[in-house]
């Protein structure tokens, strides 16, 4: 397995074009470097464009799918793997561990929680965490939880988009304390032999599709492949891996597609084990895209209730019904109030914000002082390990 490290030249080129400015290589897909043309020319007389990749400076590392900066996270990089939102690890005090391999997605959903995709407003910077640092730091935490641990791979993106995905479920599958590996997806960078590697080691996906007919489906997420997304459900039903279909319910908009949506789940065989369906209230957030009216809870779960009635299938879910149960939680450092120092040591997720490091958590810092400063800041944000400060 290659390091994934900021010597980015180690890793195998995909593509490798030039635009007015930029010499651009791709590599695994999704890691655009782009280096000035003229510096380029210049430096080819004497080095290879490994060598280039790796070790010119000024080089600006991207997201080839949102276009937004994308930031190595690695052990050399000192970014802690606890504390962030956008990568790493969250320990919300259950047996269910949320890892975040990568950010960034290749959809823009109107109803989208994290203004995700490259039409977002308000994100700025996208992070990939080398697998093996998410291997270490993940077993450290697993073997504080003990057994029964289920990692549930998610992000503020498109998981699927991580480069390393089977790699790293590959590793995962051998920690002796994980019993089941989940993950998010909206199934479209997934194929069937992205699928069958993943066979008897990932336990389910939750696949998100929140609409089978085109006409809403354009409505909901603009450009969208609905016939590779089915089929990529089918794939999956069809597979070892369980499969749990997750639909946004979004009022006034989706209605109709929610009952044609179990249907279809019940039809190709979704949830072997576990529910077939994961339906969730649309939930307008303040970072989040917002569009129309949401449900009430009460409102929402009256509706479930009659589906559920309808079609004979469990609708109305609990944490129970997945395994999940309360475990402590790791140490959390951190008070809200607290004043604390802490390096800047890469930009922030949104406009604004800085990616700051203080008490070996990654902290994100509302700041306009640049990476390498130190920053006074007091914790305005301290829930279920994430935190969040504005410099004072
Ligand atoms: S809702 Fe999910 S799939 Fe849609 S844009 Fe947001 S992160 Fe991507």
């Amino acid at each position: 397995m290659a390091k994934f490290t900021e010597k980015a030249g180690s890793e195998r080129i995909l593509e490798e074009r030039e635009d007015r400015n930029d010499k651009v290589f791709i590599l695994r897909n999704i890691v655009e470097i782009r280096i000035p043309k003229h510096e380029f020319e210049k430096l080819s007389k004497k080095y290879d464009k490994e060598y280039i990749i790796s070790n010119y400076e000024n080089k600006r590392i991207l997201n080839r799918i949102t276009g937004r900066e994308l930031v190595f996270v690695t052990k050399e990089s000192g970014i802690p793997l606890l504390g962030h939102s956008a990568f790493g690890i969250i320990d919300r005090g259950t047996n269910l561990l949320q890892v975040r391999c990568i950010s960034g997605c290749n959809l823009n959903c109107i109803f989208c929680s994290v203004d995700e995709g490259r039409k977002s407003k308000t994100r700025k910077t996208d992070y990939i965490v080398d697998p093996d640092y998410m291997l270490d730091e993940l077993k450290k935490i697993i073997d504080f939880k003990g057994e029964g641990v289920e990692v549930h791979i998610d992000g503020q993106g498109e998981p699927a988009l991580y480069p390393y995905l089977e790699y790293f479920v590959g590793e995962v599958s051998k920690i002796k304390k994980v019993s089941i590996i989940s993950m998010q997806t909206n199934g479209i960078p997934l194929n069937e032999q992205r699928i069958s590697e993943m066979e008897g080691k990932m336990t389910r996906i939750n696949l998100s599709i929140s609409a089978v007919t085109e006409e809403t489906a354009k409505k909901l997420y603009g450009a969208y492949p609905l016939k590779r997304v089915l089929e990529i459900a089918e794939i999956i039903a069809n597979s070892k891996i369980d499969l749990l279909i997750a639909p946004v319910w979004v009022p006034g908009y989706n209605d109709d597609e929610i009952p044609k949506i179990i249907e279809f789940a019940l039809e190709i065989g979704a949830g072997k084990k576990f529910p077939p369906l994961g339906i969730q209230k649309y939930i307008p957030y303040r970072f989040g895209r917002k569009v129309g009216k949401s449900m009430t809870f009460r409102e929402f779960y009256e509706k479930l209730r009659i589906l559920e009635k309808e079609y004979g299938v469990k609708l109305v879910l609990r944490p129970e019904d997945f395994g999940i149960e309360k475990r402590p939680s790791v140490e959390n450092p951190f008070k809200k109030g607290e004043i604390c120092y802490g390096r800047i040591v890469a930009e922030g997720r949104m406009y604004g914000e800085k990616l700051c490091v203080a008490k070996n958590r990654s902290v994100a810092v509302i700041s306009d002082k640049k990476i390498g400063d130190i920053v006074k800041f007091e914790v305005i944000r301290n829930e279920d390990g994430i935190i969040v400060g504005r410099e004072i």
